[in-house]
């Protein structure tokens, strides 16, 4: 399907993108899958090759690019040529963000020129063991001492864990208020911050998650974003994107599982015959082109949206609920239709199947979503039901 969101910059852009990630990243995945862990290297490459943070200001070394289509490009390349565990997204424009709007003068003249080089990679650190869906329950904690704010806590399941160098990280700076958080930079080499190993997934290889530990971090006032006691609606604010990104990812997945089954099934014969030549792979074939290019449509018309500022909560849910139950359906006919082949390592189709199982479940599980939905057309279950 010609995809009309794009102009002649955007595919300008592209071509260059898509070079880099066929000549510094494609030929090192399957190392990095096999570490589980991707090489730092890569950011800095994204960093010199001006794909990371495009969004910041000039004066900051950064591009001033603010238009998500750049990021879009970025997202859809790096999966088709590189690989989805590969979160140069999640750093650029899931949590460089919140530095940059929210942060201080002196934390972004520190930080942005690391952030966009790729000298220094981001992580947000929101789940605990006892939080992920609910932040509300968010137990870490943070003490105001003078200017000062103590960290004191632990985060579980964070992505760039082991490779990041700064970190969002929420924690409860009003007691006993549900809402009441606060978000904090912490930083590599900062006492008292630590990391624990790199987590063993079922997919995701290339990337690193792990919990991280606080004891008595002392965060400094420059690294305090916004106010610290409304850091509940500042992250709110923030998932939109994040949900919108997700959403990409698990798109442009989609698309790339279609298109290798697409090739497999022409090349592979059964009974005499292409496996593409069965009525049954022609109509699979068939229903996942039409639902791919629905939701692709939706999807980009959700990035325009985004573009002019009116991607509101509940579609950004809608996207990343639909997008990521599109990609799980994909995922399992594109196994199906590679039969034992499927299966194997050695085809990208079988570690695209595991890696996608995440989808439904970060950034918000598909249950959440729904809940965000229901309450934008006016099923509150709280309201509904009354108290109590
Ligand atoms: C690979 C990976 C990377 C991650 N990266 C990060 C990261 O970088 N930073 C970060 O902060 N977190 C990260 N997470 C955590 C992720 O956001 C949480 O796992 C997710 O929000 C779900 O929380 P949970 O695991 O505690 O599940 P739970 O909240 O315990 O949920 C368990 C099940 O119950 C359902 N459920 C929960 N509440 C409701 C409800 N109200 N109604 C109906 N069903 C409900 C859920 O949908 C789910 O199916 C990552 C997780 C993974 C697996």
């Amino acid at each position: 399907m010609q995809r009309l969101i794009f102009e002649e910059e955007h595919t300008m852009f592209r071509d260059s993108v898509r070079r880099f990630m066929q000549t510094e990243i494609e030929p090192h995945v399957e190392a990095w899958r096999e570490a589980g862990i991707c090489d730092k290297s890569a950011f800095l490459k994204a960093g010199k090759q001006g794909l990371l943070c495009m969004w910041a200001d000039e004066k900051y070394g950064g591009l001033g690019m603010t238009d998500f289509r750049f990021e879009q490009v970025v997202i859809e390349e790096t999966i088709r040529h590189g690989d989805i565990g590969l979160f140069l997204s999640l750093h650029s424009r899931l949590v460089g963000p919140y530095i940059g709007t929210l942060g201080s003068e002196a934390l972004k003249q520190r930080l942005l020129p690391r952030m966009i080089s790729g000298e220094t990679i981001l992580g947000v650190a929101m789940s605990e063991p006892s939080a992920g869906s609910d932040i509300s329950g968010i137990k870490s904690r943070a003490v105001r001492d003078g200017e000062d704010w103590i960290i004191n806590g632990s985060k579980t399941y964070i992505s760039n864990g082991i490779n990041g160098g700064a970190f969002v990280v929420a924690a409860r700076s009003v007691p006993g208020k549900p809402h009441g958080l606060g978000l904090f930079v912490v930083e590599e080499g900062m006492p008292g911050f630590s990391r624990g190993r790199n987590l063993s997934k079922m997919g995701l290889k290339t990337q690193d998650t792990a919990e991280l530990f606080f004891e008595n971090v002392r965060v400094p006032a420059e690294n305090v974003l916004g106010d610290p006691e409304k850091g509940f609606y500042q992250l709110m604010h923030f998932l939109a994107e994040e949900r919108l990104i997700s959403a990409c990812q698990a798109i442009t997945h989609a698309q790339v599982a279609f298109d290798i089954t697409l090739d497999y099934i022409l090349e592979r014969k059964a009974f005499g015959r292409p496996i593409g030549a069965f009525q049954n792979s022609r109509f699979k074939m068939a229903e996942m082109r039409t639902a791919l290019d629905v939701t692709q449509t939706f999807m980009d018309q959700c990035v325009l949206l985004h573009n002019a500022g009116q991607l509101s909560a509940e579609l950004a849910a809608e996207a990343k609920f639909h997008a990521t139950e599109v990609e799980s359906k994909v995922m399992d006919e594109c196994v199906q239709l590679h039969g034992g082949a499927g299966y194997m390592s050695e085809y990208r189709i079988s570690h695209m199947f595991t890696d996608a199982r995440v989808s439904r479940i970060y950034a918000g599980s598909t249950e959440i979503m729904k809940e965000i939905i229901a309450r934008s057309i006016g099923l509150d279950e709280r309201k509904l039901m009354g108290p109590h």
